[in-house]
């Protein structure tokens, strides 16, 4: 059987994908298997989930949600989707604080990339991780909890510490929030006025396609409280007079609910509806997060590449992220801004491009997102991560035969 990711640019070379439906029989999988990886919802853009022997996958887990409302925590098997999450959550007063762009994503896959949705005050999705259930290579379980000497280490970890069967997630009671959309942000006025723009809402997302004066729309998202008010004016971008869809000219069906009408959480969190349910897109990602800092500058320098980019280009996301503790996480360290490209699908144009992008993002310590496509030419990524040496002791302490280990990692990280 022929595998492929979302994009259905990687087609995964594993011969055999495992799918066992407890946690016992999947430690008896672990311990038979001289190599596996945990494969979540397909949703990267690379080879990083994949294994050239088996791969395992944990949607025959399925177990409801345990909400612990006194420690605000759920667990979830790990390979549940946020939006299924969402559903069990809302319903019982609960939510998580932020979400990606898309609700279809794993909960297990999300957090081992760094994941992330925006909003200055607003940290990635691992974040929330409170503790792991990781089967390691001779099928036991490790658990790892927030303030355990490993757990910095093993939160955003690639898949390369073992199988996480078992998440748990902190949550906070349930909001409502409304979201606006504003058409043509002069980028002169969006550089002077990054700062003020990014904080005028929980969630500001910047779609662009770098060319031009203005950026073509401003995406934010506002929980909603007594106070909340329509936003008319925003640094002389004006209020969208309908849906939008963050592609220029595509139907905006799919998209959550805009013009400001409230909603809960998950149902204007992610810029997608939960109920329409892409199985493959005709699109690649890639990203760099950059030091919160940095911003205007690595801004202002890929803007000047917009001519090589825009023809490749569907359309440019710019996030705020606020930082964390995680060792592999692209915001460890720091707030950073994710300057994220949604390409057409013509991989050898993209790749022969990043590493220009790479190039002109180097001065600001870009991370490259984990799950998306980057070049690495130079093997950089060790000097952006202070953690890194510890983090390749911990692979080599818990995983000392390389189980887990594949291409991916063999290239970028081990
Ligand atoms: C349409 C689309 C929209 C996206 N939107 C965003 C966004 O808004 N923000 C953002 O930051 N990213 C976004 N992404 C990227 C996506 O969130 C990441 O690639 C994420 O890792 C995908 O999760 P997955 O379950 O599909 O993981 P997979 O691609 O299946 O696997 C990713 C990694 O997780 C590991 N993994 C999976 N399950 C387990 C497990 N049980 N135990 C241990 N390791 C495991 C795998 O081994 C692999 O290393 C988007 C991607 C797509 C296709």
């Amino acid at each position: 059987m022929t595998l492929t990711n979302w994009a259905g640019n990687y087609t995964y070379r594993a011969p055999v994908v495992h799918h066992p439906s407890t946690v016992p029989e999947l430690q008896e999988l672990v311990a038979g298997s001289p190599r596996i990886r945990a494969l979540g919802t397909r949703h990267c853009f690379n080879d990083l989930a994949d294994d050239p022997a088996a791969l395992v996958v944990l949607d025959g887990l399925e177990a409801a949600p345990e909400i612990d409302a006194d420690a605000r925590t759920v667990t979830v098997t790990a390979g549940t989707r946020y939006g299924t999450l969402a559903q069990h959550l809302h319903p019982a007063g609960w939510a998580v604080h932020n979400l990606a762009s898309l609700p279809h994503i794993s909960v297990a896959g999300a957090v081992a990339t760094a994941t992330h949705g925006s909003g200055d005050r607003s940290q990635n999705l691992a974040a929330a991780v409170a503790a792991l259930e990781i089967v390691g290579p001779d099928g036991a379980i490790r658990t790892v909890r927030r303030g355990d000497a490993d757990f910095a280490g093993s939160v955003v970890a690639l898949g390369a510490l073992g199988v996480a069967a078992r998440v748990t997630l902190d949550i906070e009671p349930t909001f409502d929030v409304a979201q606006e959309v504003h058409l043509d942000l002069p980028w002169t006025a969006a550089l002077e006025h990054l700062d003020e723009l990014t904080s005028s809402a929980d969630s500001v997302s910047l779609f662009t396609d770098w060319t031009g004066d203005t950026i073509a729309q401003v995406w934010r998202k506002t929980r909603v409280t007594p106070d909340y008010r329509l936003r008319t004016e925003l640094f002389g971008a004006t209020p969208a007079d309908g849906p939008r869809h963050p592609l220029p000219g595509i139907d905006p069906v799919n998209c959550t609910a805009q013009l400001g009408e409230p909603g809960p959480w998950h149902d204007r969190l992610p810029h997608f509806r939960m109920d329409f349910t892409p199985s493959n897109g005709d699109e690649l990602q890639s990203e760099f997060l950059v030091p919160r800092a940095h911003a205007v500058a690595a801004l202002e320098a890929i803007r000047s590449l917009a001519d090589r980019i825009a023809p490749l280009l569907q359309v440019t996301e710019v996030r705020t992220i606020a930082g964390d503790d995680l060792w592999l996480s692209t915001a460890e360290g720091g707030d950073r801004v994710g300057l994220h490209f949604t390409w057409l699908p013509r991989q050898p144009e993209v790749e022969a491009l990043l590493p220009t992008i790479e190039a002109a993002l180097a001065p600001f310590d870009a991370r490259p997102h984990w799950g998306k496509l980057f070049a690495d030419e130079g093997r950089d990524l060790a000097r952006l991560y202070p953690r890194w040496d510890d983090f390749r002791s911990l692979v080599a302490r818990t995983d000392p035969e390389g189980v887990f280990r594949n291409d991916f990692l063999d290239r970028h990280v081990l």
